[in-house]
């Protein structure tokens, strides 16, 4: 029986055991996917390796200790420096990350997105960066502080903290990859510039899934498109699955059966 896990804090939240358990059950996979609360990332390669884990997934706020704990960085991840999917070869621990790809999934229905604003810096912000840079996107980040705003520099034609914001720019689409309202009712930015920001913009994306965050109840209030982060799960979700199984099922299948999981 393989063993897998999502290592997070919070983590009680997390839908990927009730996903990656019910494409187990319909392959007759033998496996099963729980929940690991670890406060302190140093300690995921340990506790990964004491629990002796086929593969894990990582979360909030873990995935750059992850791609610490690794011995091997394998495709995207080596480029962002941030890994949310951990596979056990033979003892040694491959990172990968699987989250860009699944959000890109997730905005396929967003027509004409050419210029985006991303609020945050963290490991979220990092991958979708990166990955709308590739797809030739326009990438401005806005973040709470300046710190995280250096490894964005050469990527995004404009940083700004709350204080330095330049109010004028209009975006197509603007994601939220803080975790203001993951566990609280905080917006990721204050209310005035929020306000600012999404009267600039055409479409809305939110990375936390599963409740309407303050941030997406605000761009409701205002009728502009949104959507909450339960497709990039599902994304990010069936690219991790294929690596946990090897590939024994085709994506459409694996994202049929990950959506029951949003029935249970
Ligand atoms: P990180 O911890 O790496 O980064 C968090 C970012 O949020 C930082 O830029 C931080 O700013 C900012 N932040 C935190 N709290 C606040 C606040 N109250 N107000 C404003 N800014 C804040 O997190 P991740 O990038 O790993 O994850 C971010 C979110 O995305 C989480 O909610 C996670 O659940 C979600 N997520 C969802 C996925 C999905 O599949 N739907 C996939 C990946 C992530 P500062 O630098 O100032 O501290």
């Amino acid at each position: 029986m393989k063993v897998f896990a999502i290592f997070g804090d919070p983590v009680s939240h997390s839908r990927s055991p009730l996903m990656h358990n019910c494409v187990f059950k319909h392959l007759n996979y033998k496996a099963s996917y729980t929940r690991v609360h670890l406060k302190d990332g140093t300690k995921l390669r340990d506790t990964f390796l004491n629990l002796g884990l086929s593969g894990a997934n990582i979360t909030v706020p873990h995935k750059e200790a992850a791609y610490k704990a690794c011995d091997e960085i394998r495709g995207f991840a080596s480029t962002v420096g941030v890994v949310n999917t951990i596979i056990n070869e033979d003892g040694k621990l491959i990172g990968y990350n699987t989250d860009a790809d699944g959000f890109m999934y997730a905005i396929q229905e967003f027509k004409n997105v050419k210029k985006i604003l991303i609020i945050g810096a963290g490991g979220t912000a990092k991958a979708l960066a990166s990955r709308f840079v590739q797809d030739n996107l326009e990438v401005n980040v806005i973040n709470r502080s300046a710190g995280r705003l250096d490894y964005f520099k050469d990527l995004a034609s404009s940083c700004f903290t709350w204080d330095d914001f330049d109010d004028s720019i209009k975006y197509d689409l603007v994601v939220n990859t803080t975790s203001a309202g993951l566990k609280d009712e905080e917006l990721p930015a204050p209310v005035e510039l929020i306000n600012t920001i999404l009267n600039n913009t055409s479409y809305v994306a939110d990375a936390i899934y599963g409740k309407l965050t303050p941030f997406l109840k605000f761009a409701q209030a205002k009728d502009i498109t949104y959507k909450d982060g339960a497709d990039m799960l599902l994304g990010q979700g069936v690219l991790a699955n294929e690596l946990f199984v090897e590939k024994k099922l085709e994506k459409d299948d694996i994202l049929k059966e990950m959506k029951k999981s949003f029935l249970l």
